[in-house]
């Protein structure tokens, strides 16, 4: 089997060690091999992407937005056989794989457009004569380092912004997804990206570190303890650091809740794409006047979900990512019937037509915050009914947490709704929607452990891909 290179100051090259890109629904089916970038790689990257990156950050506007939008009709064009590897390597259902890919090249297109947006401010002076203005500029090389739970479409919005507003890229995915990264770069590459402004350099996490001692600013997408120490390492070398990190999002269920908007938010964002989404809804708090009937619904609607193999139109749920995630959630489950939960449906492993690391989605009820299930992220396909009494209460609740990434509200009315989106301690406030699902033109970010430095997509990035300058000037 021939190895994937790194590109690497404009060249494929291969490493010395290399890592197989293993499909979860199917052990057998090796999607590919990987090579993993060597530090010298690494530092390789970084001295041609100084060079590189000082000629785009004096780029034409229009010669930016051009390789942006090629990027984009690449990725369009190229639909179907992206999702396809996507679903392949990650697990995820073929719908939720195609219409990944899709919004990817939605962001290229839309940060194509953001080059001419980068407009700064003149303010008056204090001083007759003087004017002042703030411009925004590069801010050089930036490390991108993403998640395995969404192959493309973090590292689009990452990269598509950083290009956009003038950056150099040195760009790693998670060693478990390399698949669509490695396809990602190749079109980028193709598209006629200047050579050693964008580089992949593949690894494991020994690679992330080594892009962070080389950058100027650094862009993480990952864990609490990962970017923790992306942060601390950032902070030490004194570059910006922008970390996404995890979730224990809440779902809240009031009085009034339309029982059927209810469960469709339950079932959208606790359980689609196996719950591994940093916005799944993990914590369902649900008004106790309707608890019982909440959840003998909800439990039905699952009943109806297929769990099967991720390349194939007719699964809802893919497996989970890995046997390591598959052992973690088993261990969850165990421990929520260790503290007293019960379980109302699922949770055990499911045999399909091929191995592969299948869970039935699982539901418990008669939980409470303090649990360590309702407690700790667990990034799998597992809710847990907290039952409240009135919707202070449940906002309390909801609020009890060391997280603060999404959060929704069930409810008619409309009191309830704007006192839910002024006090709920999150970076999303959703109201009769799920906790999952977003929108690239407005920005993504948490509170509390959720988020760590500048908001992410939409205008906002450009926060973080640019620096200000103050330039006055006197005329007389
Ligand atoms: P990890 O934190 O394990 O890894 C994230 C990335 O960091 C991977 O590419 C990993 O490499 C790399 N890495 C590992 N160690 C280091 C290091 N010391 N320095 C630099 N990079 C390193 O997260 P997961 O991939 O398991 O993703 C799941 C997590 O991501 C969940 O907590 C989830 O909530 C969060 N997430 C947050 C989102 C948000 O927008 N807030 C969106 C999506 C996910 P490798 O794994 O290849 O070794």
């Amino acid at each position: 089997m021939s190895i994937f290179s790194n590109l690497v100051a404009g060249e494929w090259v291969s490493g010395d060690t290399s890592c197989l890109n293993v499909s979860p629904s199917d052990t057998g089916d090796v999607v590919g091999d990987y090579a993993d970038a060597t530090p010298a790689q690494v530092r390789d990257a970084a001295a041609a992407a100084r060079i590189a990156g000082a000629q785009w950050a004096v780029a034409a506007p229009g010669v930016r937005a051009d390789l942006l939008r090629r990027i984009a009709d690449e990725i369009e064009r190229r639909t179907d056989e992206l999702g396809l590897l996507l679903s392949r390597e990650e697990g995820k259902a073929l719908r939720d794989a195609r219409g990944e890919v899709a919004r990817a090249a939605d962001i290229f297109r839309f940060y194509a457009g953001e080059v001419v947006r980068m407009a700064g401010e003149r303010f008056a002076s204090l001083r007759v004569g003087v004017s002042v203005e703030v411009l925004h500029e590069p801010v050089g090389i930036v490390g991108l380092i993403t998640p395995w739970n969404f192959p493309i479409l973090i590292p689009a919005w990452k990269i598509a912004p950083a290009l956009a507003y003038g950056n150099a890229v040195l760009f790693k995915p998670s060693e478990l997804v390399p698949g669509s990264a490695w396809a990602l770069a190749d079109i980028i590459d193709k598209a006629g990206c200047p050579k050693g402004l964008f580089s992949l350099l593949m690894g494991d996490g020994a690679v992330g570190r080594a892009i962070v001692e080389n950058v100027d600013a650094v862009s993480f997408t990952g864990s609490v303890a990962t970017g923790t120490a992306v942060a601390q390492l950032a902070a030490a070398r004194m570059i910006p650091a922008q970390c996404e990190l995890g979730g224990k999002n809440p779902l809240v269920i009031a009085a009034d809740a339309d029982l059927g908007l209810a469960v469709e938010c339950a079932v959208q964002g606790s359980f689609l794409q196996t719950g591994q989404r940093c916005t799944a809804s993990s914590r369902l708090i649900v008004d106790a006047s309707l608890a019982d009937r909440f959840t003998e619904a909800l439990a039905a609607r699952m009943g109806q979900l297929i769990v099967d193999v991720g390349p194939s139109l007719e699964t809802d749920i893919g497996p989970v990512v890995d046997e390591r995630q598959l052992e973690k959630d088993l261990s969850y489950i165990a421990l929520a019937e260790a503290e007293g939960a019960r379980r109302v449906t699922g949770g055990e492993p499911l045999q399909r037509a091929t191995p592969g690391h299948f869970l039935a989605p699982a539901l418990f009820a008669d939980t409470h915050n303090a649990m360590r299930v309702n407690r700790e992220e667990i990034f799998g396909p597992i809710a847990c009914i907290i039952p409240v009494e009135g919707y202070e209460e449940a906002l309390d609740v909801a609020n009890d947490t060391e997280f603060g990434l999404s959060a929704s509200i069930v409810t008619n009315s409309l009191k309830l709704a704007q006192h839910f989106k002024a006090n709920i301690r999150s970076g999303l406030a959703m109201v009769n929607l799920p906790t999952a699902g977003v929108e690239f033109h407005v920005p993504l970010s948490g509170m509390k452990a959720s988020s760590y430095g500048p908001a992410e997509m939409g205008h906002h990035a450009m926060r973080f891909y640019t620096k200000v300058r103050t330039a006055y000037t006197f005329a007389a």
